[in-house]
């Protein structure tokens, strides 16, 4: 397929999308938009809007099945990110030679954008919306991905000049020529390894195909301080230009700290901000504005004005949230953190005596890391999901006292009891959210109504 290619009515192309959430829809439209002949089918319910949007944009559809007679005919699918490579349709269609991408694939080549692609284990959602805010005030810039309506849609009606796209190892799973002017790898942790047959080598690969097609005017801009992602590009040396940041390391071209400023060398160029100056809390979010000022920089945007919006980004929610304050005690809501490592720099943050509300479905969490600080800054932990047994058999004895709640209203009445004037209570489970809430968002709403009502 060659880039903004049209195709005539008389014979089209057919298209599947397998998949009716955000991301398939937006292909459905784009695809339909140029002159492919769609057919989106999806093996569980299509939520009620999107249905609407695929009548409403006469595009054939089908629910809770795959009709493989129609599937195989196609000639190209795009595939969601959240079906695995290893399904059977997906197995038969690529031994039948039909090209199986995915959505940021299939509506990169129908755009001239310059494209900020932005991975990583964790701080994605937050450097791409700290990224986007930075850029918003000086360029024609979108932000997609994972984030609001899907990269697709958006090259199909909005006709963004920039794109920050928030990128999961699932969607770099599905590039072929895919290639971002900049590249962002955040940190490396592991993660979604069920998908990568248990292998951390893989997962690892799977987030550097950001970086598979760039060339030496292209940016790759990575945590040097990230043992891990410095070991893959010794022994897998990438074209592009490489921009690395650091907390601990004096970089001579990057971002680096010089005393409590966030100093960044690009082209000879200096460019000094001060971290007091950025709202947001902890090292790892000096980090993901080092990334986002490093992009900003590359991008043209006034200094000025990197300087000013950095210090005006209020954070995301869920995302070390400050919720309330309530007789000195700050209930801070974190309840994205599903790795330890996120809990790591949430703890890490935590400035004074910590009431620490955990757990959640374990997904093979080694929590020993976590001990040095748990020590130093932790009161209380209160136990809340089925993954308990585990945290208590590595914390007990750590800390003063150690529970379990069945409610996340249970476990707020609890961290309100043991906290003391001037403590934070903190929620940051390390966990998977399914086992007593919907998802993340839901367990984090929960905990903050909770709050609201002590
Ligand atoms: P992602 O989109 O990659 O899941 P988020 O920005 O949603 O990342 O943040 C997920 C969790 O990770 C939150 O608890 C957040 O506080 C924490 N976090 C954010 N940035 C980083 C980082 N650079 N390193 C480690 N943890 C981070």
């Amino acid at each position: 397929m060659k880039k903004n290619s049209q195709t005539s009515n008389a014979n089209r192309n057919s298209l599947v999308i397998l998949g009716g959430g955000e991301s398939g829809v937006g292909a459905a439209i784009l695809g339909k938009q140029k002159g492919y002949d769609v057919f989106v089918s999806d093996k569980g319910k299509i939520k009620g809007k999107y249905k609407k949007v695929l009548i409403n944009n006469e595009i054939d559809w089908e629910e809770l099945q795959h009709t493989e007679a129609k599937i195989l005919m196609a000639d190209v699918v795009v595939k969601s990110p959240g079906i695995p490579d290893t399904v059977p349709l997906v197995v038969q269609l690529k031994r039948k030679g039909i090209l199986v991408i995915s959505e940021i694939e299939f509506a990169a080549q129908f755009t001239n954008a310059a494209l900020v692609g932005i991975t990583g284990s964790n701080g994605k959602t937050t450097t791409a919306l700290l990224t986007h805010h930075l850029l918003k005030d000086e360029l024609n810039v979108g932000l997609a991905g994972n984030i609001g309506d899907s990269f697709a849609l958006q090259v199909a009606e909005a006709k963004f000049d920039n794109y920050v796209l928030e990128l999961s190892s699932f969607q770099l799973d599905g590039i072929i020529d895919f290639k971002p002017h900049i590249a962002v790898i955040t940190n490396l942790s592991e993660d979604h390894l069920d998908r990568y047959e248990y292998q951390y080598e893989k997962y690892i690969a799977s987030k550097f195909r950001i970086t598979k097609n760039q060339t030496a005017s292209d940016y790759l801009i990575y945590d040097a301080d990230d043992i891990e992602i410095e070991k893959y590009l010794k022994t897998h040396p990438v074209q592009a230009t490489l921009l690395p940041f650091s907390l601990t390391k004096k970089i001579k071209k990057g971002v680096c700290l010089d005393d409590n400023n966030i100093k960044l060398t690009i082209n000879n160029e200096t460019f000094i901000m001060p971290i007091q100056n950025i709202v947001l809390q902890g090292k790892h979010n000096v980090k993901n504005a080092m990334a986002a000022a490093t992009v900003a920089n590359l991008l043209k945007i006034r200094k000025a004005t990197i300087r000013e919006s950095l210090s005006d980004f209020q954070g995301v929610e869920h995302r070390l949230e400050r919720v309330l304050k309530i007789q000195n005690v700050q209930y801070i809501n974190d309840s994205k953190a599903t790795n330890v490592n996120a809990v790591f720099y949430a703890l890490d943050s935590m400035n004074s005596p910590t009431v620490w509300i955990v757990g959640g479905v374990d997904k093979g969490n080694d929590y020993a890391d976590l001990l040095p600080l748990v020590h130093e800054k932790v009161r209380a932990i209160i136990c809340l999901g089925a993954g308990n047994e585990k945290i208590k058999n590595v914390f007990n004895g750590t800390v003063e006292v150690l529970t379990e709640a069945q409610s996340m209203q249970e476990a707020v009445k609890m961290a309100y009891m043991l906290a003391e004037k001037g403590d934070n209570v903190l929620l940051s489970p390390a966990c998977a959210s399914f086992d007593l809430f919907e998802n993340y968002e839901d367990r984090g709403r929960q905990f903050k109504n909770a709050v609201r009502k002590l």
